[in-house]
């Protein structure tokens, strides 16, 4: 997977899956493991809707967010934080207003296209060894050439939790139904995206996140990864 031909593409790791299943921690750790760039797919997504917030645009208006994606620069570090026109975005895309309005932003099949494209380039960016990136159709839509695909499933119980835990605000009963809510809204919505939609592949591999430590979920990524490495090597 390192042996990278003198023009070929670099490598690419696709973790895909639903929110609070954990494939954005086990992304990052990994490409660090690896000394890989995190492209963190769904940090775009929410960079994006932020941006439209900021501007007054609707989100809900596919032509009005493809008129302000083509005129913002948008861009992403090796850590996987997204610079949208020299500001680097890191606990502001995290807020509830844009856990509300980025399914409305990801709908736009236009906007999906667009963003693909400009997520494509960090494989290209001079320095890159490799890119570990995730989100709900990385392995289907952004990379459908990786190298090695997984998706990460977790009980929708344990994503709740993981989720609730994450929120800096109260953690009252009532917040614990309404992140459970939020959830099972992103979930439909999510699966209701056609050929972008999360799912398992034929040609991936699963884990199961649900009761596994972080360490854990890395151990069998990363012997995933030496499994296909040294099958490349068998065969020359
Ligand atoms: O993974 P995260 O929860 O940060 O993603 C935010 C939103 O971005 C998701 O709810 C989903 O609607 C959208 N998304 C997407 N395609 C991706 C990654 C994220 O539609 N590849």
């Amino acid at each position: 997977m390192s042996d990278r031909g003198p023009s070929g593409p670099v490598p690419v790791i696709a973790l895909d899956g639903l929110s609070g299943s954990g494939k954005s921690t086990l992304a990052k750790k990994l490409a660090l493991r690896l000394g890989w760039s995190y492209l963190d797919s769904g940090a775009w997504y929410r960079s994006l809707t932020w941006a439209a917030l900021e501007r007054g645009v609707d989100p809900a208006s596919a032509a009005a967010v493809l008129d302000l994606l083509s005129g913002i620069d948008i861009h992403s570090r090796a850590d996987g934080a997204v610079v949208v026109d020299g500001r680097e975005l890191r606990e502001e895309i995290r807020a509830p207003r844009i856990d509300a309005a980025v399914s409305d932003v990801a709908d736009h099949p236009a906007v999906r296209t667009a963003l693909d494209q400009r997520m494509r380039a960090l494989r290209d960016r001079p320095g890159v060894a490799g890119v570990v990136a995730d989100g709900r159709d990385a392995g289907t839509v952004i990379f459908p050439d990786a190298d090695l695909k997984v998706f990460i499933e977790t009980d929708f119980d344990v994503r709740v939790e993981r989720r609730f835990r994450q929120r800096l605000e109260s953690h009252s009963e009532s917040e614990r139904a309404a992140v459970r809510r939020a959830l099972d809204e992103r979930d439909r919505r999510d699966a209701a995206r056609g050929e972008s939609a999360p799912r398992r592949l034929a040609d991936g591999q699963v884990i199961d996140n649900t009761r596994l430590s972080v360490e854990e979920a890395i151990r069998r990524l990363l012997d995933l990864v030496e499994t296909l490495q040294s099958r490349r090597a068998e065969r020359g």
